[in-house]
Order: C-alpha cells, then sequence, then structure tokens
C-alpha cells in the first residue's frame, strides 16, 4: 500500500453465503472489536438480498456496503435483473463488477463487464472491477497480457475524471478459494503492471490514485505482508471474511497508519 497516493481499500465478499437475518450479528461484532478503522476503507459486498439489512446496520460506521453484481440496463423489461439505480437508492456504494464466478458460471465475458461498469458510474456506484488469469494462462507466460486486455476493456468510456471512483481488484482464478495465495512479490508484480497500464491510459497522476487490491486466499495471516507490498492496495478477502474476528485481523492488517 501507498497512502500517500492511494487509499487501501478491504473488502469482504460473502458471495452466496449467510442469511439476511445474520447481518446485524455480523456487523455488531465487527464494530465491537473494530469501532472505527481509520486508515482504509472498508466495504462489505453482500448478496442483493442483505443489502437493506447490512446499510442499516452499517450506519454509524465506517463501513461501506457493495453489492455483487449489477445489471448493465437501466431499467425496464429484464426480468430477475437488479439496476445501478436501484442499488443505490439503497445505499450502496460499491459493486462488484466482473468477478471471475460471475463469468465463469454465468458467461460474463469483457465487453459485457464494461456495460456493466459504464451503467453503474451512471448512477453513482464504484465499480471494484475484478481481473486475473487462470493457472494455464501463468503457465503460458500470458498473465500480462490477460489483465491488460480485462483492464482495457472494462474501463473502455471511463473518462479520466471519473477514475478516482475506480477501484480494481487483481484476483487470479488459481488462488479464488484454494487456499494457495499468489505470493506477495506475484501479487505485486501483476498490480504494478495494472497501475502500468493505467497510466497507459490516462497518465501517472491517475494511476498512482487509484486502488488495486490483491485478492485469493487472503487471510488473517498472509493479509499483512500482502498487504505490505508497494502496489497493493488492500484486498478482496472472500472465505476469511465470513468471520468477523478474522476479518477484523485481515482490516487491522491494513488499518497501519
Ligand atoms: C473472492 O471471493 O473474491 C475471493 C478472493 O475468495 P477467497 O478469499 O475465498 O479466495
Amino acid at each position: 500500500m501507498n497512502r500517500k497516493y492511494r487509499k487501501t481499500v478491504i473488502a469482504a465478499n460473502w458471495k452466496m453465503n449467510t442469511l439476511p437475518s445474520q447481518v446485524k450479528p455480523y456487523v455488531d461484532n465487527l464494530k465491537q472489536i473494530l469501532p472505527r478503522p481509520k486508515w482504509c476503507e472498508v466495504i462489505l459486498c453482500v448478496p442483493y438480498t442483505h443489502i437493506t439489512a447490512t446499510v442499516k446496520a452499517c450506519r454509524e460506521s465506517r463501513f461501506s456496503v457493495a453489492a455483487q453484481n449489477v445489471s448493465e440496463f437501466k431499467k425496464g423489461a429484464y426480468t430477475g435483473e437488479v439496476s445501478a439505480a436501484m442499488l443505490r437508492d439503497l445505499g450502496v456504494r460499491y459493486c462488484i463488477i466482473g468477478h471471475s464466478e460471475r463469468r465463469q458460471y454465468h458467461g460474463e465475458d469483457d465487453m459485457l463487464i464494461n456495460k456493466k461498469v459504464l451503467a453503474a458510474m451512471e448512477a453513482g456506484i464504484n465499480p471494484i472491477i475484478c481481473v486475473g488469469e487462470t493457472l494455464e494462462q501463468r503457465e503460458k507466460d500470458l498473465t500480462m497480457e490477460q489483465v491488460a486486455l480485462q483492464v482495457k476493456t472494462a474501463l473502455a468510456g471511463v473518462p479520466a475524471e471519473k477514475m478516482r471512483r475506480v477501484v480494481i481488484a487483481y484476483e487470479p482464478l488459481w488462488a479464488i478459494g484454494t487456499g494457495v495465495n499468489a505470493t506477495p512479490e506475484q501479487a505485486n508484480e501483476v498490480c504494478n503492471t495494472i497501475r502500468a497500464i493505467i497510466r497507459g491510459l490516462y497518465g501517472a497522476r491517475i494511476a498512482r490514485a487509484v486502488p488495486i487490491q490483491y485478492g485469493g486466499s487472503v487471510n488473517e495471516k498472509n493479509a499483512e505482508s500482502l498487504f505490505a507490498q508497494p502496489d497493493v492496495d488492500g484486498g478482496l478477502v472472500g472465505g476469511a471474511s465470513l468471520d468477523p474476528e478474522k476479518f477484523a485481523v485481515i482490516i487491522n492488517a491494513a488499518n497501519q497508519e
């Protein structure tokens, strides 16, 4: 992390876990352990069904609420979809877009992800854009090519003045939910490349200001060494975020002056 130029962002991705009734006890517990994390932004990315309860529980805390997906459409006959304006109206500030599980199980591609990024930003939702390579791509030395394509396509049409609202999450697919995290050096190398891609698109000042998280089996033991890397501005945390005590340790690894 490098707090001189950008914020550190720790986000919990609950995926399709927990029940809405479990939100309040979780947030109360987290608030008790960590009343007001000062040095990093903490975001809870929850299922749609949990949003109202999470916004309510997070009042008078520094925790922000995020969705895990959004429609690319503004409104209309799209049964089962949820628009960015609907999320904003509920008090949602961020949205994960392009998570590998949506790419894998719901057929989302880079073009669709770009539409979702633009739709979210237009409604005032800040995107957390996920990119990352498969194990096969890493082994074939295609990691940088893959993330460059994903980052450039996702950001197409995002104007420079809106880039301060963007968060990128580097999530190698081989590390998500596997218990095998990228080493701090591997994570930093790709986050640094992503920053160079943004520099090429928007210039050095904007590239310096964009938080780039690492995600993939972050836990209470490896968080500190990952976040100590200069280009790793926090984490997107799946499994370990379901336990408020473990998540608090991870937040604290970033919540250093
Ligand atoms: C994720 O959900 O984005 C993730 C990185 O999961 P995990 O921390 O469980 O690997």
